[in-house]
């Protein structure tokens, strides 16, 4: 599957002036490096990405948009690869047309369903399965989703965030192994879990019980807030989850000065900090980083609980 979809994104930039302006200036981005408690960050300057930073997520201008991931809504040039889970769910694999990854997918349901990960962990891992030259990433609906009411993963090629390109290094000087293959990141600014596996049913079950967990431990009328990466290496899927309490940090709100336009979600917590706006580029250091995770992540306590 990775080559055809490899020939997707290469066609699509053939055909689609949008996508192919947007994976060209992607060529010319500034990447900028801070390091956060021992954790390497990168910070990517990304003013395509303003759109998605900057999205209104609340209900009513969902209500009053049209959903760009159903299929009879996409422009006409675009088109997907069908995927059907072995749980049969249909999925559709698109090349975003806005990307942070020089291969990046969007893979919406093919139903407009709302984005909510009970019972989908088991397509996230097939995904992975399949897609081994990228890792998988799915954006909780109030936390990172810019359609919160159709579900959907994205994907990025392989060998760009810092969680996975040096997982093992990052296990091996900071894990803490809580349970058996399941790790925690001692002292990372964002509470941490990393479960390495190579057997996918025992990731899956472990994350359905950790689910009901964290809406025990912190009830929400949509579903507790988690941003989730997932991938395969090595014959091992990694999964690797980030529990929260706020969708954006004060310095989002702030005027002035102070505001820094950064609403942080999978890319940003694995690694790479993604700031549409120079401004913020050229000021956001790794005090920012640390002072912004500490925001969006759950307390000391509820991560305590929630690894029981
Ligand atoms: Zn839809």
């Amino acid at each position: 599957m990775n080559s055809a979809v490899k020939t997707l994104l290469q066609e699509q930039l053939q055909e689609w002036d949008l996508a192919a302006g947007n994976y060209a200036a992607l060529e010319t981005v500034e990447v900028k490096e801070a390091m956060v408690d021992g954790y390497t960050f990168k910070v990517q300057f990304n003013p395509k990405r303003i759109l998605s930073s900057a999205a209104k997520v609340d209900p009513k201008s969902i209500q009053e948009r049209k959903c760009f991931l159903c299929l009879a809504h996409l422009p006409a040039v675009q088109r997907g690869i069908p995927y059907t889970a072995p749980s049969g769910n249909g999925y559709t694999i698109l090349c975003n047309p806005f990307p942070i990854f020089k291969q990046h997918l969007t893979i919406p349901a093919a139903e407009h369903i709302d984005q909510r990960i009970a019972g989908k962990m088991g397509d996230m891992l097939a995904l992975a399965e399949n897609l081994t030259d990228f890792l998988l990433f799915y954006n909780g609906p109030q936390c990172g989703a810019s359609a919160p009411d159709h579900f959907h993963f994205q994907a990025g090629n392989k060998g760009f965030l810092p969680i996975e390109t040096a997982t093992e290094e990052i296990l091996a000087n900071h894990g803490t192994e809580v349970g058996n293959g399941i790790y925690t990141l001692t002292n990372s600014p964002v509470h941490t879990i990393v479960y390495k596996s190579a057997n996918a049913a025992a990731i899956e079950e472990w994350f359905e019980r950790f689910f009901e967990r964290f809406q025990q431990v912190a009830p929400s009328e949509v579903e507790p807030m988690v941003n989730i990466l997932c991938w395969k290496s090595n014959g091992s899927f990694y999964l690797v989850v980030y529990p929260r309490k706020a969708h954006r940090p004060t310095q989002f709100f702030a005027e002035g000065d102070a505001n820094i336009l950064i609403s942080p979600a999978s890319i940003d917590l694995g690694g790479v900090f993604i700031t549409p706006q120079e401004k913020d580029f050229a000021k956001l250091t790794g005090d920012d980083i640390k002072d912004i995770l500490q925001q969006i992540s759950v307390t000391p306590d509820t991560f305590n609980q929630l690894i029981l």
